[in-house]
């Protein structure tokens, strides 16, 4: 094996693609089939059962132990008749993937040497996974390292490779949250109960309120073998050097083109097993990057969705497998092309299936409409630094602001029809005292064809779209917990001090629709600079933005120091959602995690640099040495001295990129030895950012320089050209 790359690149010529026939073609047929949800439990649990089970789904209830008992038992059954062995919690802890501790259901081995398949109730319920390991930022020393899993009945439990997955949340012995699920479950239940007070003022009957949610994941696809060869993309998930191909995204002829076959084959492989875990995908096309593709599913109720993000990404990494692909979900896999986000799409829906960011048909309606709408903005006004925390992370760090994703500023795009509504509203105050029914009050009508009619900004961080909010700035490797968490727990505290407004107003016997709209009507006015129409890529807004005091930090660990403003752990802690305790406990996780990203890529670039890169530029050089040498020996001192100038110039050249990348990975190494002796958390990230990551992108423009000057023969990493064409 002389050069990896090589050898890679002629497997990627035999490639075939894989063909995967579902067994119908309807996907009603096999949609679900794998997942234990009310048509499975319908079958399997007596009636009492499953109604039980329904009402702790559908209102919070309390499942009994002999209910569980009963669950447990049909689930098994359901679980064995479709080939399951083993079952697992699966759960969501702080490193942002899921985590799974398999154990069969052979349990009880019989004197007579019989199997026996055994699961409880119990077991159903709660366990005690060893989980020491897992991120904990400080809540758990290891000698109380006990963590809990609790079933979580709103998210139903799936099959996958033979085993039975159950979502659970997980909790330290002493009751703390350390995953994603614990906080959401609670933040979703405060936006209900925060929603529905507030909708009562529009409609007695509304019990309960869900927040949506519909993500759409972006990912690149890269041929397996050229993967293996590249460990930048192996240990970091980006290629930490590589030179732009001459051709990539410039003629944008890969966006919603045509689906090469390898990779639809792929899609429509992935799709089926989607389908199968009830995952309700709706959309697939080529993004912006060349084998940069996008997949959506049609939105679900907040917290399912979030599960079926997390259960997509791990189907898209296994299915991919078996075509040969690699997934790579990092926001930047490639420098110099777009990056990849999750929109996270998102609104608020009531048990009569009311949208309440769709605009109304009469002026009811739209007066619940505006009020939604206007305590959004005015949340996102008042938290918007804490917003812009919920979705950095290292990856993420490479692709804000680089004029293809959104900027870190956070801004709110809602469509000139709505600013004109909005306008109206703050000038001409529009309310007069109206009869009984409040419907004299003059509510600027909303035209019913907004959803279709709003203009596309496509450099907002944060759009209306219709009947819905889309947040762009999540990276495409997080989970969407944080920002649903973050966003809902805004909205809820922004709705209490609504109510409390409105309530204030009545109780000095202002009509109630009057007081709505005098108090919509000063939210307007108070949140007035968070709505920006123009484009957030240009320079004039990031000025403009600093001017309104609107929060701009592109750097990780300064963005993450939002979790520690006292704002911030009274918005947790005052609705039950993190402590302040259990909120310090996930910063100085993330900020590890930042810290150990950044070491991580620092440690694979120094490697690769040195003993990949220089090797063969030093080879390189020689080469051209001898030839030189040669030359002179052959020519006359004049004809050589003209005839070798542009080979002398390359051979210093190549001599000051090796020099200069020799220099620069030692003095990143000193950096790293320094950051690594700071004991504070916080320091070291700061430290990492400021002194050690500048040398990463030093060293990597002398080695794609480097790239275009030696013989194409001798470079041992896949070039972009290769990387992101498919075969
Ligand atoms: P576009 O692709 O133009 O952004 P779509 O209408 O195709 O718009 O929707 C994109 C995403 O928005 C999909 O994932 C869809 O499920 C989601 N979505 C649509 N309506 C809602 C809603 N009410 N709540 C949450 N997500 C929604
Ligand atoms: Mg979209």
């Amino acid at each position: 094996m002389e050069n990896f790359r090589f050898d890679a690149l002629k497997i990627t010529l035999s490639r075939k693609s894989v063909k995967v026939d579902p067994p119908s073609d309807r996907v009603s047929d096999f949609f679900g089939e794998m997942t234990f949800g009310r048509k499975a439990m319908r079958e399997f649990l007596s009636e009492d059962a499953y109604k039980m089970v329904i009402s702790a789904i559908d209102q919070g209830m309390q499942i009994d132990r002999k209910i569980a008992d009963q669950v447990a038992s049909a689930m098994k059954s359901w679980a064995t008749s479709k080939g399951a062995v083993h079952y697992t919690h699966w759960f969501h802890p702080l490193t942002g993937a899921t985590a799974e501790k398999h154990d069969a259901f052979i349990d009880i081995i019989t004197e007579d040497g019989r199997a026996i398949e055994n699961f409880s109730g119990d077991q159903l319920v709660q366990q005690e996974p060893d989980a020491s390991s897992f991120p904990s930022g400080g809540i758990r020393n290891t000698f109380e390292a006990r963590g809990y899993t609790a079933w979580d009945p709103t998210s139903p439990a799936f099959i996958i490779d033979r085993t039975l997955c159950i979502p659970t949340i997980f909790v330290s012995y002493t009751g703390e949250a350390l995953d994603y699920k614990t906080p959401l479950l609670k933040a979703l239940n405060a936006v209900d109960r925060a929603a529905v007070d507030v909708c009562k003022y529009f409609d007695k009957d509304v019990k309960k309120v869900n927040a949506t949610l519909g993500w759409e994941q972006e990912y690149f696809l890269v041929d397996a073998a050229l993967y293996a060869a590249r460990p930048d993309l192996v240990l970091t998930g980006r290629t930490v050097f590589g030179h732009a191909s001459a051709k990539d995204q410039q003629l944008s002829d890969h966006y919603f083109g045509t689906i090469q076959e390898r990779v639809m084959d792929f899609m429509k492989d992935f799709e089926y097993e989607a389908y199968r875990l009830g995952i309700p995908i709706k959309t697939r096309h080529n993004e912006v990057a060349p084998n940069q593709f996008e997949c959506a599913p049609v939105y679900e109720e907040a917290n399912l969705a979030v599960d079926h993000n997390q259960l997509l990404m791990h189907l898209l990494k296994r299915v991919a497998r078996n075509h040969d692909f690699m997934v790579l979900l990092h926001e930047k896999p490639f420098a110099k092309v777009n990056g990849s986000g999750k929109h996270n799409n998102w609104s608020l829906q009531t048990d009569k299936g009311d949208n309440l960011l769709s605009p109304g048909k009469d002026k009811k309606s739209n007066l619940r409409f505006l009020t939604f709408m206007v305590n959004i903005l005015k949340s996102i006004r008042e938290y918007d630094g804490l917003l812009a925390a919920s979705i950095m992370n290292s990856g993420n760090e490479h692709r804000l602001g680089g004029n293809e994703a959104p900027p870190a500023i956070i801004s709110v795009f809602i469509g000139s029809q709505l600013s004109k509504t909005l306008d109206e509203i703050e000038k001409k105050g529009v309310v007069n005292a109206g009869n009984e029914n409040g419907l004299n009050i003059s509510i600027p009508k909303i035209p019913e064809i907004l959803p279709d009619n709003t203009d596309r900004n496509r450099t907002s961080p944060f759009a209306f779209t219709g009947n819905k909010f889309e947040f762009r700035a999540v990276g495409s490797s997080a989970t969407c917990s944080n920002p649903m968490i973050i966003l809902n727990l805004m909205l809820v505290d922004q709705l209490k001090k609504f109510k409390k407004d409105v309530d204030e107003l009545i109780g000095k016997k202002v009509r109630k629709n009057e007081a709505i709209l005098k108090v919509v009507k000063r939210y307007i006015m108070e949140s007035r600079d968070i709505r920006f129409e123009g484009n957030n890529y240009s320079e004039e807004w990031v000025k403009e933005a600093a001017k309104r005091g609107l929060s701009n930090v592109t750097s990780v660990p300064e963005a993450l120091k939002a979790y520690l403003l006292p704002s911030t752990i009274q918005l947790f802690a005052e609705n039950n959602v993190l402590s302040e305790r259990e909120l310090k406990a996930r910063f100085n996780t993330y900020i590890e995690n930042y810290t150990k990203q950044i070491q991580i890529e620092s440690r694979v670039i120094g490697d690769l640099a040195t003993n990949h890169i220089l090797p063969v530029a030093i080879k390189y050089q020689n080469i051209l040495i001898e030839n030189a040498r040669g030359l002179k020996e052959v020519l006359d001192n004049k004809t050589y001295v003209k005839l070798s100038r542009n080979q002398v110039t390359s051979i210093k050249k190549i001599s000051e990129h090796i020099s200069e990348i020799v220099t620069n990975v030692n003095l990143m190494k000193e950096e790293r030895k320094l950051a690594n002796r700071l004991e504070d958390a916080e320091e070291k990230a700061f430290a990492y950012r400021g002194k050690v990551l500048p040398y990463l992108e030093v060293i990597r423009r002398h080695v794609d320089k480097l790239e275009l000057m030696v013989d194409d023969k001798l470079w041992p990493l896949p070039k972009y050209r290769e990387l992101l064409f498919l075969r």
